[in-house]
C-alpha cells in the first residue's frame, strides 16, 4: 500500500487526490487547513466556476518555462479536462469557447470533486494547517502544529497567495524553498490597477468597451480588449486583469508602467475625427458635452474634454480642427501611470513561482526530491482569464496524481 499525503485540498489537490486513489494499492489524505476543501471553488467565475477552455495551448499561458506547460497540456488538455467531469456526472455548457457547469453552480463542481475523493476512500482533514515537509529515507513527514503524519509520497498543492481569504495564504512557496526549491518572483495577476491621482475618477462606475494596452519602460508589452471599469481609485475589467500581470512584473523591478485606453477601438483616429466634423452642420450651437453626447457614457466623455483641454460649455462652433483632433487623440490614447495593482489580497491569481525548471513535466515531481510532486498555482505558470488557471490545475494535479500513484 502507497500512502499518498497531499498538502492543499482546493482545485489541484482534488485532482490530483482523485487520480492517485484510482491506481492500485494507494492511501490517499488530504490536509486542509480551511474548513472545508475547494473553497476557492466557490468563488470562481463569478459563483458559476468557468472551468476549462475550448481554445487551449501554450499561448494562453504565461512562464519563464513555457515549454514544460506547452508539454503537460499535451498530456492533459481540454478534452481530458472534459472527460475528467463527465466522468464525475457534470454536465457543461459552451459559452465562445469558455466552459461552464450547465447548472451555472461552482458548488455543483466542488461537491462533485470532494464526493468523488471520498466515493474513491480518499480521507480529507479539515483545518490542518501544515507547516514543515520532512524527507527521509523511509518516506516523508508531514509536520502540522501538534500533528504529525506520514506519506510514501506526497503532493504540494497549496496553491498561492493570491486571495488568501479563500485558503492560499503562501504558505506552499515557504515548504517549497525550505525542499531546496526557488522561486520565480511572486506578483499579483488577473488585478485591478490603481493610477495615481485618477483623472478619470469623475467617470467612476463606467462601464465601456475599450482597449488596454500596457506600456512598460515605454514600450508596449500586451494589449486586450473588452468590458473596462472605471473605478475611484483606477480600472478593472477583464482586459485590465490580462494585461495586470505584466504590470505587476514591472513594478517588481521598478520600472515605469502605463496603461493606455483606447475608448473606440471599432474606429481609427482619423475616422473618427472625420465622423465628427461630419456631424457637426446643424449643432453649431451645442455645448462641446451635447455635441458629442450619444458616443460614450456622458460621465466619460466629461473626463475626455477635460484631459483634453476643452471646457464642457464651449459652443460646438468655437471648436477648431486642432481641437477635434486632439479630443480624438485623446479618446484613442488615454495614458494612465499606474501607481500599482490592487495587491494579492484582491488577485484572483500569482504570476511567477516554484520554477518549472526544477519538475519534471511528464510527472509533477521535483528534480531535487524524490516522492515529492508540485501542482497549481504554486508553480510559475499563469494562465489568462478564460478557464486556463483551472484547466492548469487539473492537469498538473492529474499528472502528479497519477504519477504519485504509479509508483
Ligand atoms: C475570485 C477568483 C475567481 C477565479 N475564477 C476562476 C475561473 O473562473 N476560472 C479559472 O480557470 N480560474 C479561476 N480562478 C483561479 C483558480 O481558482 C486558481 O488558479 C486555482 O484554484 C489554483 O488551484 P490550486 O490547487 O493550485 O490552489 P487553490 O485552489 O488555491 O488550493 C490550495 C488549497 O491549499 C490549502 N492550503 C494552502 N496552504 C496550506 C497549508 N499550509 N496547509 C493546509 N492547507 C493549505 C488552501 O486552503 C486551498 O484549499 C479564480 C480565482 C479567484 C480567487
Amino acid at each position: 500500500m502507497k500512502k499518498i499525503g497531499i498538502i492543499g485540498g482546493g482545485a489541484s489537490g482534488l485532482a490530483a487526490a482523485i487520480t492517485a486513489a484510482k491506481q492500485k494499492d494507494t492511501e490517499v489524505y488530504i490536509l486542509e487547513h480551511k474548513e472545508q476543501a475547494g473553497k476557492k471553488l466557490l468563488s470562481t467565475g463569478n459563483g458559476r466556476c468557468n472551468l476549462t477552455n475550448e481554445k487551449m495551448d501554450s499561448s494562453f499561458f504565461r512562464s519563464s518555462e513555457i515549454k514544460c506547460v506547452e508539454a503537460v497540456l499535451e498530456q492533459f488538455g481540454y478534452e481530458d479536462a472534459i472527460h475528467f467531469f463527465e466522468e464525475l456526472g457534470l454536465m457543461m455548457r459552451k459559452r465562445n469557447g469558455y466552459i461552464y457547469p450547465r447548472c451555472e453552480q461552482a458548488a455543483v463542481v466542488r461537491e462533485l470533486l470532494v464526493r468523488e475523493a471520498e466515493r474513491l476512500g480518499v480521507k480529507i482533514y479539515t483545518g490542518v494547517h501544515v507547516t514543515e515537509v520532512f524527507p527521509g529515507r523511509k518516506g516523508f513527514k508531514i509536520s502540522a502544529g501538534q500533528e504529525t503524519f506520514s506519506a510514501d509520497r506526497v503532493i504540494l498543492a497549496c496553491g498561492g497567495c493570491a486571495a488568501k481569504v479563500l485558503g492560499s495564504d503562501g504558505s506552499g512557496y515557504r515548504i517549497a524553498k525550505s525542499l531546496g526549491h526557488s522561486l520565480v518572483p511572486v506578483v499579483p495577476a488577473l488585478v485591478q490597477l490603481k493610477i495615481g491621482d485618477n483623472p478619470l475618477k469623475a467617470a467612476a462606475g463606467v462601464r465601456t468597451e475599450a482597449s488596454v494596452s500596457a506600456y512598460v519602460d515605454g514600450n508596449n508589452v500586451a494589449s486586450d480588449t473588452g468590458e473596462l471599469q472605471i473605478t475611484d481609485y483606477g480600472i478593472s475589467g477583464i482586459p485590465v486583469f490580462q494585461i495586470s500581470r505584466y504590470i505587476g512584473k514591472a513594478l517588481y523591478k521598478k520600472q515605469k508602467a502605463k496603461a493606455a485606453i483606447d475608448f473606440l477601438p471599432s474606429m481609427e483616429e482619423a475616422e473618427f475625427a472625420k465622423y465628427l466634423m461630419k456631424r457637426l452642420p446643424g449643432r453649431e450651437e451645442m455645448k462641446a458635452a451635447d455635441f458629442l453626447a450619444g458616443i460614450f457614457n456622458s460621465k466619460l466623455t466629461g473626463c475626455l474634454l477635460s484631459l483634453s483641454g476643452i471646457f464642457t460649455k464651449r459652443r460646438a462652433w468655437e471648436l477648431k480642427e486642432e481641437d477635434i483632433w486632439r479630443f480624438t487623440r485623446q479618446c484613442k490614447h488615454t495614458v494612465l501611470s499606474i501607481q500599482d495593482t490592487r495587491g494579492f489580497d484582491n488577485a484572483q491569481v500569482c504570476a511567477g513561482g516554484v520554477s518549472l525548471q526544477e519538475i519534471d513535466w511528464r510527472t509533477m515531481e521535483s528534480c531535487y526530491v524524490k516522492g515529492l510532486y508540485i501542482t497549481g498555482e504554486l508553480l510559475d505558470a499563469d494562465g489568462m482569464c478564460g478557464g486556463y488557471n483551472l484547466q492548469w490545475a487539473w492537469a498538473s494535479g492529474a499528472l502528479a496524481g497519477r504519477a504519485a500513484g504509479n509508483l
